[in-house]
């Protein structure tokens, strides 16, 4: 029986999939691998080959080509193409209990029932108007619904069901790679991408149907650490330094203009996000990001100047900068073989949806796979509100995903001709 890409939804998303930022273990939590088993055995069902886990909780299986082998005189061989989405859910919000909900959307705001505080306003969710008709999926307004990544695990199984059964597409061979951990940024820690062994790869893992996205930030972390001097208050007078003064004097020259809060699409920002200090020493976290990764050396020459801007207040007070790499803009890597972009935006296109290039104000599993030497954009799955109890995916989105992936194989084979 060939099941919807909304049956699997409901399936896999009542299947808690949490991950934990503090876990010392990998994957993060065990419960992940509920669902990867799940998804080994119904790989196996639907008759997937090469259907492995490993020791990390990484799914793989192969859907054979069904191209005649070697190719057809004067036919180049058609890349290998993977697709890939995550088992686990965000830790800012629980997936314990979750119980999706089918409506019929008939317009307007939708109170949920099992906290009516939790509304999906249509004044926050524009999408919602394209839905008037059709079926959403929502949460009860307890938990996430998962839909951030488990619409991605149904519309790949779908379309994988669809692939084998249906002869009458053509496609080159196929990997499925479903990963854990992917919310704590550890989705690819162990991904073994010889094994994967994918010429190009796509994530599942966006959100408003039609939308792609070919770019991510790139992104550098800085360490400011202010060591100043501690001693008795009572007897501190012209000894005492203390390092929360002179931060202090440091955070209130970040621009403003230049935060996440106040910016958007392309514009770069520097956001101080975690403090820890006493007299003796505060350390300041920061992110740097822009999508032009030349543009980070000036976002760290900002911080520079703030610093020589502050040191001559605080004479005393030793002032530290220290600035890591932390992943970079997927566009250079994507952009290699034109064909990666070109066939996602034609696939898109003939589902009968207008494509659109959005960048990702974030970096995704993609933008590590691209750095590691596996191009890997990503495609919309129809979901809406990540992270939180208003999370809701469109069933319309999810098919629409799920024919995007068709055409993507077939308009492959198309231009390898
Ligand atoms: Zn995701």
């Amino acid at each position: 029986m060939k099941e919807t890409v909304l049956d699997r939804l409901l399936r896999y998303v009542k299947i808690d999939t949490q991950s934990d930022e503090n876990s010392q273990t990998y994957p993060s939590t065990a419960k992940q691998f509920d669902l990867l088993n799940l998804l080994v055995k119904e790989l196996k069902e639907i008759g997937a080959s090469d259907v492995s886990i490993d020791k990390n909780g990484y799914v793989m299986a192969t859907i054979p080509s069904n191209l005649p082998a070697p190719p057809e005189k004067g036919k180049s061989p058609v890349p290998t193409i993977g697709f890939i989405s995550h088992v686990d859910t965000s830790p800012s919000a629980s997936g314990t209990n979750v119980k999706p909900q089918v409506i019929e959307y008939k317009g307007g705001d939708v109170v949920l029932p099992g906290d009516p505080s939790i509304v999906l306003r249509v004044s926050e969710n524009p999408e919602l108007k394209r839905n008037i008709g059709k079926k959403i999926v929502t949460t009860d307004g307890t938990t996430l619904l998962g839909a951030d990544d488990k619409a991605g695990l149904a519309i790949i199984m779908t379309t994988a069901q669809t692939l084998l059964n249906d002869s009458k597409i053509p496609h080159g061979a196929i990997r499925i790679c479903f990963t854990p951990d992917e919310e704590v940024g550890a989705g690819t820690k162990y991904l073994d991408i010889k094994k994967l062994g994918a010429d190009v790869a796509y994530t599942v893992d966006g959100d408003t149907p039609g939308e792609l996205n070919k770019e991510t930030f790139s992104a550098n972390s800085a360490v400011i650490t202010v060591h100043g001097r501690n001693i008795h208050p009572g007897s501190a007078k012209n000894i005492m330094v203390n390092s929360l003064r002179c931060m202090a004097d440091v955070i209130a020259r970040m621009p403003k203009d230049m935060s996440p809060e106040t910016t958007e699409g392309y514009e770069p920002y520097i956001h101080p996000h975690t403090l820890k200090g006493e007299e003796e020493k505060t350390v300041l976290n920061i992110l740097l990001r822009d999508f032009d990764t030349s543009g980070l050396d000036l976002l760290e020459k900002k911080l520079k100047s703030i610093i020589a801007e502050v040191q001559p207040l605080h004479p005393r007070a030793r002032i530290e900068l220290e600035v890591k790499e932390t992943y970079r803009n997927m566009k250079e890597g994507v952009l290699k073989d034109p064909r990666i972009t070109e066939c996602m935006w034609e696939a898109t296109k003939r589902s009968g949806m207008e494509p659109k290039w959005v960048p990702i104000r974030g970096g995704t599993d993609g933008s590590k796979l691209t750095a590691m030497g596996l191009p890997c954009p990503n495609i919309f799955t129809g979901g809406q509100n990540y992270h939180g109890k208003t999370e809701w995916a469109s069933v319309w989105g999810m098919e629409k995903s799920v024919e995007t992936c068709l055409n993507l194989v077939r308009v492959w084979v198309e231009k390898s001709r």
